[in-house]
This record gives structure tokens, sequence and C-alpha cells, in this order.
């Protein structure tokens, strides 16, 4: 069987899909002429370049970008820049971060902790900084972002504002609530609290970044310009590993006039094969206009994915932003109450996907009861349009088997029409 890839290489990274020749020939190229320097002592003309390529794409004001390996490194990166930022400025007493429960910031053990999620947590809590996470404003506890700012507010007193180094989110969440962005009276609310309490913001764009939801940076569509933002899958789009921190010359200004030292020696950060192949993905994103096709097509596919499951009174919202795309399932018996998490909903999903030749990545219910059984849909920017709709059609099929599977598990017929997409 061929399988439809529904999620860019099964962890939204390629983006413009397999076999592209002119990243290969760009890999091997720099292969054949210097394939690695370690970078905390050369630079190379391939980072340099890639570093001015990525801080022009960037938000204005982002002048400086670090590279590293892979998501969670960036993430490191971000923690440790932010921190010693407020080092530099005199205020050591800064260190915490706060983050929405609902994420996923990487295993790493800092990264780690920067979620509220206790079931990936458990095993490692004694190594895992215990910092203030507010709930995420999703359509079940707070459309309207208030009660989110009203937690923050909240984490803010209860550790002390002057405390606090940053605040840590996704713009657009993946895996932990695919296609989940905040409403924009929290990104205001946000941006009020850090001008008046001085902690930076620090937007994880891994996932985002490189034109998933259809810009650049997802950053460039928030009412809120943060201070840090860490790039990784789709800058690489699965050829090579790599990241990169960038922050706005703000940031940066704290070293310069300050220790002019910022420390993270990852081996292989930066290195000029990978930096030559993620010049050559920005190449060919900008040659194709595929950052710009996202744009246009995303909400289409929106739509068209939340009218193919219209039908369902299993699924109560299908929401996201470009590619980037997530489907929330609810029991059909009330259209609002989480599905029981006994019936495995999330893994019927991908199973059924699977056998009808379909690639997507769901997740259970949380005991927190933040998220229910979810799906993320990501397609490659290069999908065609046949490759579109077979998505659609094929994840409207798998929907239906697994809410006849539903219904026959709840002993009943599920209700059709009512409580459904919303
Ligand atoms: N941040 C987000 C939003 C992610 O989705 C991921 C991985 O899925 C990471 C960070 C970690 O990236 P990596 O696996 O490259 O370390």
């Amino acid at each position: 069987m061929t399988y439809l890839d529904g999620v860019s290489g099964g962890a939204m990274v390629t983006s413009l899909g397999q076999g592209i020749d002119s990243i290969i020939d760009a890999a091997a190229a720099q292969s054949r002429e210097v394939s690695f320097l370690y970078s905390q002592q050369f630079t190379s003309p391939q980072q340099e370049a890639l570093a001015e390529k990525l801080t022009e794409l960037a938000p204005p004001g982002f002048g400086r970008a670090h590279f590293v390996a892979g998501g969670a490194e960036a993430n490191e990166a971000a923690l440790r820049v932010a921190r010693a930022y407020h080092v530099e400025r005199g205020a050591p007493e800064r260190w915490r971060m706060i983050s929405p429960a609902q994420a996923y910031h990487g295993p790493t053990m800092s990264t780690l902790a920067l979620t509220g999620r206790p079931s990936m947590q458990r095993p490692f809590e004694p190594y895992l900084e215990s910092h203030p996470h507010i709930p995420p404003a999703t359509w079940r506890f707070d459309p309207t972002g208030e009660q989110s700012l009203e937690a923050l507010d909240h984490a803010l007193a209860e550790v002390g504002p002057e405390t606090v180094a940053a605040f840590v989110c996704e713009p657009v969440s993946a895996a932990a609530l695919p296609g989940y962005s905040p409403p924009t009276l929290f990104w205001e609310g946000l941006d009020a609290r850090r001008r008046e309490h001085g902690f930076l913001v620090v937007l994880d764009e891994v996932v985002t970044g490189i034109g998933r939801t259809g810009a650049w940076f997802a950053a460039l569509d928030l009412p809120l310009v943060p201070d840090v933002i860490t790039v990784a899958k789709g800058l690489g789009a699965g050829y090579v590993p790599i990241g990169a921190m960038i922050c706005s010359d703000a940031v940066y200004e704290a070293f310069a006039q300050g220790s002019r030292a910022f420390e993270l020696g990852h081996t292989w950060g930066g290195a000029p094969v990978q930096c030559a192949v993620a010049l050559a993905v920005l190449e060919e994103l900008e040659r194709r206009g595929l950052v710009e096709h996202v744009a246009e097509r995303g909400p289409r596919l929106r739509d068209e994915l939340a009218e193919a499951l219209a039908g369902s009174a299993m699924v109560r919202e299908v929401r996201g932003r470009g590619f980037l795309l997530g489907i929330d399932y609810v029991d059909p018996r009330d259209g609002e109450s989480m599905l029981d998490p006994a019936l495995g909903v999330a893994r019927m999903i991908d199973d059924e996907a699977l056998a009808r030749g379909l690639i997507v990545y769901s997740t259970q219910p949380t005991a927190d009861g933040f998220a229910c059984d979810q799906t993320l849909i990501a397609p490659t920017f290069v999908s065609t349009e046949e490759d579109l709709a077979e998505l659609v059609e094929r994840m409207a099929a798998t929907v239906r088997a697994v809410e006849a599977r539903v219904a026959a598990a709840n002993g009943a017929t599920a209700p059709s029409a009512a409580g459904g997409a919303r």
C-alpha cells in the first residue's frame, strides 16, 4: 500500500516532501568542500549567510541567530538566553518560566519542565523545576482568554513577578493541542503584563516557523512581538538536523553591553553542511512561493475538512492555521464531554486512518482535562490538490468508522448531525 503523508514525515518536518534535488545537491556540494567546523571556534560563510537570511525573514528587530541541532536544543538555548539576559542586567532573581499546561517543548529535562503534562513528567520529577503553568484558553474552558489571563496574574502573584524570567509558549500548538492558538485578548493581556513586569516572551516556533502557518514565522501574525523565537523542524525540512534560537536586538544588547559571552557549545550547532542545506530549503520555499501557497490554501483546507466532518457528532472543533490543523473529539452522545479514555479513540483514529493509507497523529485525553482526543494534520507544502482531496476524504471515512465503533462500544447509535463540527 502507498501512504498519504498527513503529518509531513510523521513529525511536521518534511514540509517540502522527499527527494528534492536542489537540497540534496547542496548537501553533497557542501560535504565535499567543508562539512564540519566547530562553531565555538570558527564561523563559516554558510552559517553567516543563513543567519542573515533567517533574521531577514524574522519579525523586524530580530538581528541575531544561534544555531543548534534540533527543537529541544533551540528551546534550551532560548531558556539560557532568557535567564542570562536578566543576569546580565543585574536581576539574577529572575529565573522562573511560566508556560501553558498543555504544551510540548522537547524531551530534555529543562524543556520537559515547561509542559504541565504529568504523564510525561512523572518518572523524571526529581530532575524537573516546578515552573508555574496556566490553563489553555480552549473552547471548553475559556473561549475568550480571560481566565487564562487571570491564571497568569495568579501565577505571577504567587511566585512574585520579580522572579519570572520568561513566558514560553507555542503561537499555534502542535502535538499537545493541535492547531490551537490563544485568543487575541490573551496575547494582548500577555503583552501588557510583560511590559508591566519585565519578563521576556519566548515563542517556540519549532513547528510553526518556516512557513507551516502560512507565514515565515507565526509571530508575524500575532498582536505581540516576542523577545526570543526558536525554530527547527521546517528549517532542515528533514534533510539535516538543525534548529535556531533567534533573539531581538534588545535582548542581544544586554549581552553586547554586558559580559559579551553566551556559552552553549553543542558540537553540531551551525555546522556548514547543515547551514548550506537550510539555505537551500529557504531558497526552494521562496522560489516556489510555498509559504504564500500555505497561507492561501490552508484556510480552505480547514474549511474542507470541517465540511467533510460536519455530519459527525464526535467532532467538536476543526481548527488551525495554514497547514497546521487539529480536530477535537467529544462524546457523540452530548457533543460536549470528553470521550472515555478507555475507548482509546486516538489510537482507533490512527489505526483506521492507516488502514485507509493515511498517516495522521492523534493524542489521548489528558488527566487534567485540558485536552480531549485530538488529531493533528500537517501535510507537506507541496501536497497536490489531489493529495489534499484524498486526505480530506480518507479522514472523513476514518472518523465515520471510528464513530461507528464508539457507538457500538457505547451500546447506542451515535446521533447524526446534532452537535457536529464547530
Ligand atoms: N517544540 C515543539 C513545539 C515540538 O513540537 C517539538 C517536537 O515535536 C519540540 C519542541 C522538540 O523538538 P526536537 O524533537 O527537534 O527536539
